[in-house]
């Protein structure tokens, strides 16, 4: 064909990316084995897993499947290299990390073609965004390590951490992982997915070369047994997981109670809203990022199309054509749009689904062009006449098949968008920048991309709201992932020494101990003192063994009654930071004109002198105005992505906590939970000390009298583990905090799996005054999931 017969028909020629110095790289590494204490090392089960090329269906080579043996060797070496790595100074990590992207992008080009032939994506995607977006983690996070002693005093890192990635970005997960988690002074034992192991062994091989000291970082191939083993790994002090829902759930269970810290990044069904003001050409390009980008295998995929009725069909109308352009093959080709996926048996699920879309009653468009016959493809798939609550419009599909639906409000379309039990991501379409902030705002999700779509960046953590797990990964508030506290911290404190009760003392400090009137505290549900459902109360003794008084034994019911109570004042969120802070100043103002009172109350219950039970007071009123002065402060950053434009990092409220306190200091641990927890905009359900609840409930009049809006806290007293227990099911309770025995936090765990709640757990007394429990980041931080609302610019 001549230049000029090429201007005439402007068709595609093919256009391939060489695959012989990645083939070459898999036959000079054959058999390819595990990379344990810096060394490579075979199965000693012997065991091995084939690599298939999802575009050719022919087998690429095989890895090891890690066993018992496998796992424990890895994770011992990271042991023993901890002390040693997490020691170093931060300049020298962040000269490591620097070494590593460096030697990244020195071979950018292989680990391009090797991620293309392993994974089916196109070469454009991996060497224009997978491989620039991993180097540039590891060049940030190289920054985060030469600014830990300074940005983090007091906080260490966690140990060993298990990383578990999925295959659709195999390489840019492991980045997302091993960075935060190694500049923070931790060591690793990673799994890639058993489909997509082979950039993971070549970046191991850069470990290798850039000098990191043997068993920093450790890679294991191997399937989901694998996976098992280093999960139930007792030495491993972290999990971190990206993958499906469902496993998900299943680590959350098997992680409960063990100690582990746990993030999870889950599956979404993200919404992409078109409003009947957006730039229709510039909304078609971006629904070809967002569900044709990596075949549809992307968790933040643009799966769900919700567009303004009025310009419904002009948009449905563009989106075909488009879709009728869209060019797919072989994924090493660069004019490639769609390449493979990744496997069979992610081929079956999504023909299924499509399948069980049509048998629904929905209208399915596909282009009139065919599939490459070899391999894995699927063409990219339009349904439309969608009813929101079939399986199409709920279900993860992790395909390019998007399905459309139609609304006609703004607040249709934010009740559509939270229809689902994922909240990853939402992009907002539209010119009016008040409706598109206003709408980012409402959409329960961790990302929002205003007039764009998948976006990433190091700077912007990334993570889930509900069923989309928790955790953030990148920025700021994704290196707390990966640290704790250990500077003063709750281990070097143990709890307060409490001395018995001297009468004199009390004299002294001129408290009176009054003799116990006859009264049922009651709870506190709605704004209104309720009693309890069971129509039973248990007593409360003072530290003499004499009744103090009684208080009502919370049931299911009462805690249905809480939970929606706190639902209904979700409004609370939406008042102003500074409205929250003037009322914990009220609150602490009022407490402190009845400190006589809960001092007293103190002495007598738990038995603190009056010295004691003064300072627990004080100590919580001063807390309360801590709160009062983060509630407007506690800011997010704004990331400067290398885009034209900004990404704001939100700390939003939670939902609705359930807070579970702990028998130590029952006033100023109930304050201490409950306080952040509203400052940041929630609303609570708080079960104070199953020993000493009075100090609580004296407290709800304090609330009471200070324009806490009725609903925002809610007490239920009782038996702690049981109530936790029935908090930690409850589907409509977004977190939950517990402060009590080791069993009771591994029943919340195991329970918190129904709708994927943060959890936050401790079984150790913690000392109130200071230290750890005294950091007040921390618990804001456990209030707050940040979301990033993405906002390029450009005339
Ligand atoms: P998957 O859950 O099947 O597997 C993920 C990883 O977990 C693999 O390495 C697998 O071997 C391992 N694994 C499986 N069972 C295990 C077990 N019981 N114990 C320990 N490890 C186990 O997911 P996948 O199919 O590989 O990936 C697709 C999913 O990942 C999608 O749901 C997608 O939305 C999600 N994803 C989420 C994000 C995010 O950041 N939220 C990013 C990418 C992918």
């Amino acid at each position: 064909m001549s230049v000029a017969e090429v201007f005439e028909s402007m068709a595609y020629g093919p256009a391939p990316e060489a695959a012989d110095a990645a083939l070459q790289w898999i036959a000079d590494h054959e058999p390819l084995g595990l990379f344990i204490d810096g060394q490579w090392q075979q199965p000693l089960g012997g065991e091995r897993l084939d690599v298939i090329n999802p575009a050719t269906g022919g087998k690429l080579t095989s890895v090891a499947q890690a066993g018992a043996e496998d796992v424990n060797a890895a994770v011992s070496a990271a042991l023993r290299a901890f002390d040693a790595w997490s020691a170093l100074s931060g300049h020298a990590r962040a000269r490591y990390l620097y070494a590593l992207a460096r030697q990244l992008q020195r071979h950018a080009r292989l680990f391009a073609v090797l991620e293309s032939l392993d994974n089916g994506k196109p070469i454009r995607e991996s060497r224009d965004i997978d491989i620039p977006l991993v180097a540039r983690h590891l060049y940030y996070h190289a920054g985060w390590a030469q600014l830990m002693a300074e940005q983090f005093p007091g906080y260490g890192p966690l140990g060993v951490v298990g990383q578990i990635i999925p295959w659709n970005f195999p390489l840019l997960m492991l980045a997302w992982k091993v960075a935060p988690a190694l500049a923070m002074g931790n060591t690793v034992v990673l799994k890639p997915a058993e489909f997509t192991p082979l950039t993971a062994l070549l970046f191991a091989e850069i470990v290798e070369r850039a000098g990191l000291p043997p068993g920093v970082i450790n890679v294991v191939t191997g399937d989901s047994r694998s996976g098992e083993l280093i999960v139930g790994h007792p030495d491993v002090s972290k999990i971190a997981f990206t993958g499906s829902t469902e496993v998900g759930r299943i680590i959350r269970r098997e992680t409960a109670g063990a100690g582990k810290r746990l993030s999870l990044e889950l599956g979404g069904k993200s919404p992409f809203l078109v409003f009947d003001d957006a730039d229709l050409d510039s909304v078609v390009e971006g629904l070809v990022d967002a569900i044709w980008f990596n075949q549809g295998q992307v968790c933040c995929a643009g799966s769900r199309l919700l567009v303004q009725e009025s310009i419904e069909e002009r948009l449905l109308d563009k989106v075909r054509a488009r879709m009728e352009k869209l060019r797919i093959g072989d994924p090493l080709d660069k004019a490639v749009d769609i390449g493979a996926i990744v496997a069979p048996v992610q081929l079956r699920k999504i023909q299924e689904l499509v399948t069980q879309g049509v048998a629904e009653g929905a209208v399915m468009w596909q282009p009139s062009w065919a599939c490459p016959t070899d391999g894995y493809f699927f063409p990219p798939t339009l349904f439309t006449n969608v009813a929101p609550a079939t399986t199409i419009a709920q279900v993860e599909i992790f395909g390019p098949v998007l399905v459309s639906m139609s609304f006609r409000s703004p607040s249709e379309a934010v009740a559509l968008a939270n229809n689902t039990s994922y909240g990853l991501a939402a992009s907002v379409w539209s010119e009016n920048i008040n409706l598109a902030l206003d709408v980012a705002r409402q959409i329960k999700a961790g990302t929002i991309w205003v007039n764009s779509t998948n976006l990433f960046d190091a700077s912007s953590g990334f993570g889930g709201y509900r069923e989309s797990g928790f955790g953030r990964e990148g920025g700021k508030e994704g290196l707390h992932e990966y640290l704790r506290w250990i500077g003063g911290g709750k281990e070097d404190n143990p709890v307060v020494p409490r001395s018995t009760r001297h009468e004199a003392e009390d004299d002294q400090a001129g408290i009176d101990v009054l003799p116990a009137i006859d009264r049922t505290p009651k709870m506190y549900i709605g704004g209104k003192q309720v009693r309890p459902d069971s129509g039973y109360s248990r007593l409360v003794y003072e530290r003499g063994g004499d009744i103090a008084g009684e208080v009502g034994e919370g049931n299911r019911k009462d805690l249905r009654n809480a939970v929606e109570a706190a639902h209904k004042a979700a409004s609370w969120a939406d008042g102003t930071a500074h409205n929250r802070a003037q009322i914990l100043y009220y609150v602490a103002e009022n407490l402190a004109v009845r400190d006589r009172e809960f001092a007293a109350r103190l002495i007598s219950t738990t038995g603190a002198s009056a010295d004691e039970a003064v300072r627990e007071v004080e100590t919580s009123v001063e807390r309360l105005f801590t709160y009062a002065a983060w509630a407007d402060k506690y800011d997010g950053p704004i990331h400067r992505p290398p885009i034209r434009g900004l990404a704001l990092g939100v700390p939003e409220p939670i939902g609705v906590m359930a807070l579970v306190c702990p028998d130590e200091s029952p006033l100023l641990a109930f304050v201490s939970l409950v306080a952040p927890a509203i400052a940041m905009g929630n609303t609570v359900v708080a079960v104070p000390s199953e020993a000493h609840p009075l100090s609580a409930t004296d407290l709800y009049q304090v609330l009471e009298t200070s324009d806490v809006p009725a609903g925002v806290v809610n007490i239920v007293t009782g038996r702690r583990d049981v109530l936790a227990r029935t908090l930690a099911e409850h589907d409509d309770v977004s977190s939950i905090w517990y402060f009590g025995e080791a069993e009771g936090a591994r029943a919340v765990e195991l329970a918190s799996a129904g709708n994927m709640k943060r959890t936050w757990v401790f079984s150790q007394p913690c000392n109130w005054y200071g230290g750890w429990a005294a950091q007040c980041e921390e618990f804001l931080r456990e209030s707050t999931q940040v979301k990033n609302i993405w906002v390029p610019y450009g005339a």
